[in-house]
Formats: structure tokens, C-alpha cells, sequence
């Protein structure tokens, strides 16, 4: 696809942080793919297998590892003009997930698994689309393009990060030697809200 060679154009890579152009970006997201949607409860056994294939059964997961184990690029962007969280590109045999560099490392690696889920669940078998996050919840780039389904799709990418980040199993077996909400997020290198509302999903904790 032409626009990937224009996004790259605009990138001057510093010691892996590039500077990216958000115009640029607008005009690569024209025309991409849709990928399927998937229940909750197959997000969760998802995770657990990606978490198997990859990742070494220890706390705190790195989804960088499990990225590289798949072959994607993770780059850290100074975005020039908008606030954007990261982003997914998958451009034939070339993945690459980008993240901003000014966020804190916390929220970086919850992007990255944001990033992960839209892969895993949205992106597979497509061999040319983006994702564009401005925020972990919403994204107005991507809502132009997708309409209705957009909520929907970010919310599993949120329900696959929480799982990849937090598995069920561990979360369960590290509350009953903690109760703590500050401690569990510590352990797991997330931060205290996401721990809080993984509690609550799981039934652990009443909201
Ligand atoms: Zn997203």
C-alpha cells in the first residue's frame, strides 16, 4: 500500500524514537479492513493462550516479549501533533506497534497489550490495516472509519489487555496473600485503576 512508504517518510528515527506525522497517519488509515469481533469469555482463554505460547509463567507479564515472540516492532514515538496513545500497523510481513514516548512506562505497557488485543482479535488474517488510539478507551480517528462497531472493538482490546496483563489465575492466587489493591498492581506492574476494575470483572472485589 502507498501510504505505509508516506508514514515512513515522516519518521526520523533518534535512537528508536521516531516523530510521526498525525496527517500523515490520516490518510493511511484510509480504507482499511475490519476485522471479527469476539466474546468476552474467548478474550479471556485468548490471553491464556498467547501467555502460554510466549511468556514464561512469572509476574509481571512484559508484552514487549510477547510482541517480539510475534514478530511485531515495538517503536517509541514522539507524535508531533495529537495526543495518541499508540497504534498498530500491519503492512504485510511488517507489524509494528508504536507508543508514545511521553507516557508514563505503566501506561505504555497497558497500550501495548491494547495494541496486542487489536492484533490478536482484530487483525488476524488482514494483511494491511491500523488501529489508531487516542486514548485507551476511545479512539475519534478510528471512530470515522469504523463507526458503530469502534466502542465495541475497544472494549476488547481493554478486556484482552486486562487479561494479558493480569491473568485470571494469578490475580486470584496474589489477592489471597495481599488484599491489597496498591500491592497487586506493585506485583503486576499495572496501575491501580486497572487492578481495581480487573478485581471487580473478576467478582473478586464488589465496584
Ligand atoms: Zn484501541
Amino acid at each position: 500500500m502507498q501510504q505505509i512508504g508516506e508514514v515512513k517518510g515522516w519518521c526520523i528515527h533518534v535512537s528508536n524514537i521516531i516523530r510521526m506525522d498525525f496527517n500523515t497517519l490520516r490518510g493511511r488509515l484510509k480504507g482499511m479492513t475490519t476485522g471479527f469481533q469476539e466474546k468476552i469469555v474467548d478474550i479471556e482463554e485468548k490471553a491464556n493462550d498467547i501467555l502460554e505460547r510466549y511468556h514464561p509463567q512469572i509476574i509481571p507479564i512484559d508484552p514487549l516479549e510477547i510482541a517480539n515472540a510475534e514478530g511485531i516492532e515495538v517503536i517509541s514515538v514522539e507524535f508531533t501533533e495529537e495526543e495518541i496513545s499508540g497504534l498498530i500497523d500491519i503492512d504485510g510481513m511488517e507489524k509494528t506497534i508504536f507508543v508514545n514516548h511521553f507516557h508514563h512506562p505503566v501506561r505504555k505497557r497497558f497500550t501495548i497489550a491494547h495494541e496486542l488485543g487489536h492484533y490478536f482479535l482484530h487483525l488476524q488474517g488482514i494483511r494491511d490495516g491500523v488501529y489508531v488510539d487516542n486514548s485507551i478507551n476511545e479512539s475519534f480517528f478510528r471512530k470515522e472509519v469504523y463507526g458503530d462497531t469502534d466502542k465495541q472493538k475497544e472494549r476488547e482490546a481493554n478486556q484482552f489487555a486486562a487479561s494479558l496483563l493480569m491473568p485470571k489465575n494469578w490475580v486470584e492466587a496474589k489477592w489471597k496473600e495481599t488484599y491489597d489493591i496498591g500491592e497487586m498492581a506493585k506485583l503486576f506492574n499495572v496501575s491501580s485503576s486497572a487492578m481495581g476494575y480487573r478485581l471487580i470483572n473478576l467478582g473478586i472485589i464488589q465496584a
